[in-house]
């Protein structure tokens, strides 16, 4: 994906359900108007969700989430149902796709169920209808559209329903927009240490640029090294700086005591609705007692951009702070566990790659079963002692 396009994770994910055969991959094909999804008339072609990011208008940038056959067999089968389910997690909007031949089965109820327990919204997709010769007097209503994959028949009508199915009473939310003015100058921290993608910023640090471009504030990146000699160079002092959570101890000793400082996940962590139960999650550390089990989740599965973080750095400043033997799990990706009751805690990343409704039923699960649950960001922020100065900023707000 190349960097001027929308992040993945700001982007409406449709997830395609329905049971093999009835024609998922050529529904998003005729969506799209590509051949994308490997269509056949092979029962269960699609193994593992498949996820293409692309353009559907009239809504914008979209995922599409292509899922294995809801009815699979086998032991193998029964895994990639769960996959399909899991995708669940993360789907803004649900297609659930029948064969219009034969109508909804046992399997289609069930996931059906689980999209109405979720408040994913929905809609049936009657495909096939080709090769129903009354097709014209089937009923269209508001949660169910007759349609032909196969001759493009309602797919149109089909486009325009999802795009009725988004939505449209967020309150705007800003990542920084809101605590700064325009001409504000915020100093950005950014370590370029080997942990650092290669000849890039990371997502964050890009939205947050952008972020305050809209603003009309300016921004100056510098890395820790050269952050005390900058700000002296500067002629005012900054209205904010943001750091990386690696380097916040080093730089709360540099800024003073009057300038805010937070940090990149602490302003995600609120972006994303969830600071406050983080900031609770992250003062449980001081609870922990010996042989509890925390558990590290990660977001990314490969090229990982939070290097060793997670796996070796974290679980040591734990031990280290809480003086605890601790006991430590990890999971990443799309991975979560359904059962959470040996936790004493979740620890996880800033979920740059996750969207929202992924981490918000993540946050839920830990919850609904009494775990404290915090992140990276905010649990080390607790740990040196600056979380509190992190979230002064917010106070000042109305
Ligand atoms: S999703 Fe998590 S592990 Fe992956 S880059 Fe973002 S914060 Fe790091």
């Amino acid at each position: 994906m190349s960097m001027n396009n929308t992040p993945a994770a700001e982007r409406v994910h449709i997830g395609i359900f329905g049971r093999r055969n009835v024609g998922k991959s050529s529904i998003i094909n005729a969506l799209t108007g590509q051949d994308l999804a490997i269509v056949s008339d092979r029962k269960g072609t699609t193994t593992d969700p498949v996820l293409k990011a692309m353009e559907l208008l009239p809504l914008g940038p979209v995922v599409m989430i292509d899922t294995p056959g809801l009815d699979d067999e086998g032991e193998l089968g029964r895994f990639r149902i769960q996959k399909a389910y899991q995708i669940l997690n993360k789907t803004d909007i649900a297609l659930l796709v029948l064969d219009g031949t034969v109508g909804m089965t046992d399997a289609d109820k069930k996931i059906l169920e689980r999209i109405k327990a979720k408040h994913i919204p929905y809609l049936i997709v009657m495909n096939k209808a080709d090769l129903l010769s009354d097709f014209q007097h089937k009923e269209n209503d508001k949660d169910c559209l007759w349609v032909s994959a196969r001759n493009r028949t309602q797919i149109h009508e089909l486009k325009e329903r999802i795009a009725h199915l988004v939505p449209s009473d967020e309150p705007d939310r800003y990542i920084v927009r809101d605590l700064v003015s325009p001409l504000d100058l915020v100093v950005l921290v950014v370590p370029i240490d080997k942990a650092a993608p290669k000849g890039r910023l990371i997502l964050p640090q890009q939205q947050t640029i952008r972020d305050l471009l809209e603003a009309g504030a300016a921004s100056v990146v510098v890395r820790d090294m050269e952050l005390e000699d900058m700000l002296k160079k500067l002629e005012t002092a900054p209205a904010l700086v943001i750091t990386d959570s690696q380097a916040f101890r080093t730089v709360a000793q540099i800024v003073p005591k009057n300038v805010p400082l937070t940090s990149f996940s602490i302003l995600f962590a609120r972006y994303k609705g969830n600071l406050d139960t983080l900031v609770n999650g992250a003062k449980h550390i001081d609870n922990l007692q010996d042989g509890d089990t925390i558990l590290i989740s990660e977001g990314c599965t490969h090229h990982r951009q939070c290097d060793d973080i997670g796996t070796v750095k974290l679980p040591n400043w734990l031990k280290e702070h809480t003086g605890k033997a601790l006991n430590f799990e990890f999971t990443n990706g799309t991975e979560f566990p359904s059962e959470l009751n040996k936790y004493r805690l979740i620890v996880h990343c800033g979920g740059c790659m996750l969207n929202e409704r992924e981490i918000k039923y993540r946050m839920k699960c830990a919850q609904d079963s009494g775990i404290p649950v915090t992140n990276y960001g905010t649990v080390i922020a607790y740990m040196n002692g600056i979380l509190e100065r992190s979230l002064e900023i917010f106070h000042t707000l109305h």
